[in-house]
């Protein structure tokens, strides 16, 4: 690809970023793309999100569209793919695939340039043969953007399987253990769901999480539990709960106002769940802290009174 065709790419630090993030970012840097990722989420970035996106967006879109906003005009064109499914049974959110048109029309008049890459295995766009398409549409080669896609997959197979083992670190911890489900993009967004991390941890509390394990592994647990859940990411949440519960002295079910997989997933795990207890908390654009900080404190109360260091 000749140096004047290269673009600056900008991608939004929101939703599937902390899914795929490394695989994005690998991708383009074998290809020699420079990007350009949004700033670390804030209230602001949040606030302008909800004023910009529909009112009945979820959260989690409402703080993706207010990331694309700090990127406006300061690259050359935006990535947000659009991830439908991985075969028939294997679907995603249907606000994944919305999100590029979304996008392009609340900034059309922004001149804005935005690019999106199609995964649809239905369709016959398997994420690899999507990619390589994507890299073929940027002016790349087929076997350039093959090898790009190859060392990005890898890239993302290294960040899981390293999760995964720190995970089963912590695991091995001595004390107070709460199980933390829920979207990686609400979980570790600086914002909306870390805060809960950063107080569970001042609390002196081991965190695990259900997302941090390995696809593969997560999705036969959920099949088993649930043969009809075909919402990948929700599979693996589900998954990563059922696998971990045993581990944890409490679960937290962290989740966006208004959730559609979130409210039936969620919802089936409080109704099978037994033995453990359960905190749900349901984010939304005017939640503050405070009061999540209190729910959160009278929940660890309850496990501590159970494991007998509180009377
Ligand atoms: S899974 Fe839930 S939080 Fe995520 S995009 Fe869909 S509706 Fe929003």
């Amino acid at each position: 690809m000749s140096e004047q065709k290269m673009p600056m790419i900008g991608i939004p630090r929101a939703m599937l970023y902390y899914r795929y993030g490394p695989l994005w970012e690998r991708f383009f840097q074998v290809l020699g793309v420079s990007t350009l990722l949004s700033p670390p989420s804030s209230r602001g970035i949040l606030e302008a999100g909800a004023r910009l996106a529909p009112d009945e967006s979820c959260l989690s879109l409402k703080m993706l569209m207010g990331h694309v906003e700090t990127l406006i005009g300061r690259c050359n064109c935006i990535f947000i793919p659009r991830y439908s499914n991985y075969g028939y049974t294997e679907l995603f959110c249907t606000r994944y695939e919305g999100i590029y048109d979304q996008a392009r029309n609340i900034f059309r008049s922004s001149g804005q340039r935005f690019i999106t890459c199609n995964i649809d295995a239905q369709n016959g766009f398997p994420e690899a043969k999507a990619f390589e398409q994507f890299g073929v549409e940027l002016g790349f080669t087929a076997k350039e953007s093959r090898r790009a896609w190859r060392e990005a997959s890898r890239a993302l197979e290294q960040r899981k399987k390293a999760e995964d083992r720190s995970q089963k670190e912590l695991a091995g911890k001595p004390g107070i253990k709460v199980l933390a489900a829920g979207h990686s993009y609400i979980l570790s967004d600086p914002y909306l769901g870390k805060p809960i991390l950063d107080n569970l941890d001042a609390a002196g509390v081991v965190t695990l999480r259900a997302d941090a394990l390995e696809p593969e592994t997560a999705r036969k647990a959920c099949a088993r539990f649930s043969p009809t859940c075909r919402w990948i990411v929700s599979e693996e949440i589900v998954g990563g709960v059922l696998l971990w519960k045993e581990k944890a002295d409490g679960i937290i079910l962290v989740s966006a106002f208004p959730c559609g997989p979130d409210s039936m997933t969620n919802e089936l795990l409080i109704r099978r769940i037994r033995g453990v207890p359960i905190l749900t908390l349901v984010l939304d654009a005017q939640s503050g802290m405070a009061g999540i900080e209190t729910r959160i404190e009278s929940f660890l109360d309850i496990i501590r009174f159970q494991k007998g260091a509180m009377v």
